[in-house]
């Protein structure tokens, strides 16, 4: 085992990782901004580095800062979590140059993945359903005119290089095709630094579900079931359920060994996740693959008792899975309810502040990952997300009444949160039934209006 891991990341994923070096019994380096000295994760980790000022671009994502740090303080191994430097293939491949393992799958993988109108084509190749669209990226105008066409309308322009639900845009109908390809062009450029776009049909209404998977370099893969994401605003998850109350055991298994055989086709390790897209006729369609730890873990790690991150430590430290396929075992149902320090009623506002008071719910099968205390102030540089509250039961029906109960007593003071609005969204009927869709949350919040 690794005696020191440097984690290149902040927020309440900084926390996790630093908590499973603990279990590991690994040394755990923090790195911080100018702007989180009083953050949890500078506070706990064994040692703490500070990499620059607040903005992004000097600290989180300095990639000769934070391998520097690791070089400094010993660290053997990164761990980028996710967001930041987690899908930057470049930085994986500066890890290894310096002799620092990169605590995630292979640069080339990341390369590979991170392009996702290529990865389309590779899983289309192994076999893997894709949604339709363009072959890889489009080049041309009427490329692009001829395969919008043949899917038929509407279709989506997405970023090659985009993630975090940004970079995607709905066109309607043939006339706003080139406006729109040339607008998606221009915020994929400023956003993601390519200007590579790919088109896609434009699935009415689908679920989102994806397949966690792990593999170790030893050529083991295994698939831990999946996680429902179809509670979405403006294509960003805001709460996730495992299993799915969409998808049947034999869907799962072929999901699965559709995830594992992805994986597969690209010499893949470590933890990754294969989204995918159902639709009504419960048909799957491969999305794009995400090469780092997800937000939303928790739920797969509550349901299969298997814990993701130390996971991840192990098998860059070159140790065999610990499990089999065979021995993974769903139990019961988990939810996560995204916390975020943002306003509902005002557009869902980031609302930095000092919090004033805190009380967070304990009790039976509920787990907080967060990265807040009493006194902290949250700044206006990074993520919203301040907090995830996960709620594991018997079966859903007794996670949703756990996330319930532990919604309503949980308090934060001083800051807006979405926690009142998360109460609301899960005592839905729609919800409730476990048949919501991608749309739902859309059409509620239209609703409401
Ligand atoms: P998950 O599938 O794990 O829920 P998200 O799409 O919510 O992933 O992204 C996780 C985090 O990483 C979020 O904080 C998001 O803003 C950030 N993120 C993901 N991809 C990118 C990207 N390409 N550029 C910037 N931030 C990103
Ligand atoms: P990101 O890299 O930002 O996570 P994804 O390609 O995973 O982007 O898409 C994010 C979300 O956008 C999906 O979960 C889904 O809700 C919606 N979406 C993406 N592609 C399609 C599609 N072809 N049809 C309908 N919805 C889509
Ligand atoms: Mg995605």
């Amino acid at each position: 085992m690794f005696k020191k891991i440097l984690i290149a990341n902040r927020g309440e994923i900084a926390v996790r990782i630093i908590r499973a070096c603990r279990e590991l019994g690994v040394r755990s380096v923090a790195v911080y901004s100018t702007a989180d000295r009083e953050s949890l994760h500078a506070q706990i980790a064994d040692e703490a580095v500070c990499i620059g000022p607040p903005a992004t671009k000097d600290s989180y994502l300095n990639m000769n800062a934070v391998i520097q740090a690791a070089v400094n303080c010993g660290a053997e191994a990164i761990h980028p979590g996710f967001g930041f430097l987690s899908e930057n293939a470049e930085f994986a491949r500066l890890c290894e140059k310096s002799g620092i393992v990169f605590i995630g799958p292979s640069y080339t993988s990341i390369e590979m993945l991170g392009d996702k109108a290529a990865a389309k084509e590779t899983m289309a190749a192994a076999g893997v359903p894709v949604i339709p669209g363009s072959k890889g990226a489009v080049r041309s105008i009427d490329e692009a005119k001829k395969i919008a066409e043949e899917c038929g309308y509407p279709v989506l322009v997405k970023a090659s290089a985009g993630g975090g639900g940004r970079g995607i845009r709905r066109v309607d109908k043939a006339e706003e095709l080139e406006a729109q390809i040339t607008a998606a062009q221009q915020e994929a450029k400023n956003f993601f630094g390519d200007d590579t776009v790919y088109i896609e049909k434009f699935l009415v209404n689908p679920h989102h579900v994806e397949i966690q998977i792990m593999a170790d370099k030893k050529g083991n893969v295994i698939y831990l079931g999946e996680r429902d994401c179809s509670m979405q605003r403006r294509n960003q998850k805001i709460l996730e359920e495992c299993p799915s109350p969409i998808v049947s055991p034999e869907l799962r298994k072929r999901m699965g060994k559709a995830a594992v055989t992805a994986a597969r086709e690209c010499g893949y390790y470590n933890a990754g996740t294969i989204e995918f897209l159902v639709d009504e006729n419960r048909d799957f369609y491969f999305m794009e693959m995400n090469t780092r730890i997800q937000v939303e873990h928790p739920i797969t790690e509550e349901v299969t008792g298997f814990d993701l991150v130390k996971a991840q430590i192990e098998v860059a430290c070159g140790l065999p899975l610990r499990v089999k396929q065979s021995d993974v075992k769903l139990t019961g149902h988990a939810i996560e309810c995204r916390i975020n320090a943002e306003n509902p009623a005002q557009n869902f506002r980031p609302s930095p502040g000092t919090i004033r008071a805190l009380y967070v719910p304990g009790g039976p099968g509920i787990r907080i990952d967060g990265a807040v205390y009493q006194g902290y102030t949250i700044t206006p540089y990074y993520d919203s997300m301040i907090s995830k509250l996960i709620a594991h039961g018997a079966d859903r029906d007794e996670a949703i009444r756990k996330m319930r109960w532990a919604l309503s007593e949980f308090i934060v003071d001083g800051v807006d949160t979405n926690i009142d609005f998360q109460l609301e969204i899960i005592k839905q009927p729609e919800f409730l039934s476990g048949n919501y869709d991608n749309g739902f949350l859309t059409r509620y919040m239209e609703a409401k209006k």
